[in-house]
């Protein structure tokens, strides 16, 4: 995936007047395309986080000519990213057209885990508006054709909303050029283009991404992240994955790999994982090792869910909570690789632990702090319905600011049968 760069990139071009180094090989002169694509992002940002906002508001906001807004906003209007709501009220003179994000543009979102998958439609906010689980087996053909069902029921159910595209988080890693999956031990399909065969069923471009990039991409695009420069996302299920934010960019590496923590052995002694290796982080810090942990201090106990485990620890089971407690432990020690070697400010945690937060932030927080080497430990904290994050990150791909519109636009109509733009 291409690092999203965040226009208003003020701190670094202060710090880095005169050191920053230009790469022959990797720089483009600025065109005028590329303040307006600059500006356009700035606009849409704003819009987004003052919705709704009227155009003088956001020339006064953005510091922008009004003539400059207005033709970017005439371009948002016509791409379906923006509409016009209501007129607001003013004491006198003529009353300003409102701006919000166009919420019947929707993506479908598709969150991979080893057996499951959820596939749900997202607006333009970030807005869950419909979502449906559907099994997945071993069979990588079978379990697509599953999950593109469950696509077409739920766009059926939506009439007269504009599909922009799909997103997949998922479990593993992508070769940004071919767009298979090349690391992904815990989702045991072979080599499958699972882009093509949803593409080919859809009419519809798809994304895939790692989905603990996906679920940063999420929260960069939806939540609030202004002023934050450093952050690593932990996302913990069936597996421990982790996406890196540094410098206010997100850093995916040589092949995209970059982040991959979880598969950092931490005990050459741990049990084996996926991966062949043999005590990585996840063995000790997944969801599978607390109800490892959980199995040794309950032997008599019947197999159970993740879920299953968290109610009961909430019920005042004992056991239930001490294997979630060395759960926390573990992942709290893990989080020293990514401190010693990133120093985020702020660390955000996804994943199915986030509904039981209150179990796990003072030990994780006591892990943090003890094994911070210099200066204040990092920020740890939940995303927003975390559970759902990687969904959601899904939804964002599809909603990716600054990639050109123009050649997305192009693909879309490439690949849409009849490229009416509307579903159906
Ligand atoms: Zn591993």
């Amino acid at each position: 995936m291409a690092p999203a760069t965040w226009a208003g990139d003020r701190e670094t071009v202060k710090h880095a007047a005169g050191i920053r180094r230009v790469d022959l090989s990797h720089v483009q002169v600025a065109s005028s395309e590329t303040a307006r694509r600059i500006n356009r992002d700035i606009v849409l940002e704003l819009i987004r986080t003052s919705q709704p906002i009227s155009r003088a508001d956001l020339a006064r906001r953005s510091g922008l000519q009004r003539s400059t807004v207005s033709q970017i906003v005439e371009q948002l209007i016509g791409e379906k990213w923006v509409r016009e709501g209501a007129m607001a009220s003013a004491p006198r003179g003529r009353r300003p057209t409102m701006l919000g994000l166009n919420e019947d543009l929707i993506a479908v979102a598709v969150d991979i885990h080893p057996r499951q998958a959820t596939v749900a439609v997202v607006d333009l906010n970030g807005r869950v508006l419909l979502r449906a689980q559907t099994p997945l087996s071993s069979d990588a053909a079978g379990s697509t054709r599953v999950m593109v069902q469950s696509m077409r029921r739920l766009l059926d159910a939506l009439p007269g909303k504009s599909t922009e595209g799909i997103g997949i988080s998922l479990p593993g890693r992508v070769d940004p050029a071919t767009h298979r999956l090349i690391f992904a031990p815990n989702l045991r399909w072979p080599d499958f283009n699972l882009k093509k065969m949803i593409e080919k069923k859809m009419g519809l471009p798809v994304q895939l991404e790692n989905a603990a990039t996906a679920a940063l991409l999420a929260e960069l695009t939806f939540g609030r992240m202004d002023g934050v420069r450093d952050a690593v996302l932990v996302t913990v299920s069936e597996g421990v994955g982790t996406s890196i934010f540094a410098n206010g960019q997100m850093v995916s590496g040589h092949h995209g790999v970059a982040g991959e923590f979880g598969h950092v052995p931490i005990d050459p002694a741990g049990p084996h994982c996926a991966c062949g290796q043999k005590g990585c982080w996840e063995t000790f810090a997944s969801s599978r090792a607390a109800l490892r942990y959980y199995r040794d201090l309950a032997p008599e106990s019947k197999t159970i869910s993740f879920h299953e485990l968290l109610n009961l620890a909430e019920e005042g089971d004992r056991a239930a909570a001490r294997a979630l407690a060395q759960q926390a432990t573990w992942i709290g020690r893990g989080l020293r690789i990514l401190i010693a070697g990133l120093s985020p400010s702020t660390i955000l945690i996804a994943g199915e632990i986030t509904p039981a937060w209150h179990r796990y932030t003072p030990i994780i927080e006591k892990e943090v702090a003890d094994l911070t080497l210099a200066g204040v430990p990092p920020a740890v904290r939940p995303v927003r319905e975390g559970d759902i994050a990687r969904l959601r990150g899904a939804a964002a791909l599809v909603f990716q600011r600054g990639a050109p519109r123009e050649a997305r636009s192009t693909e879309i109509r490439r690949l849409r049968p009849g490229g009416s733009g509307k579903n159906g």
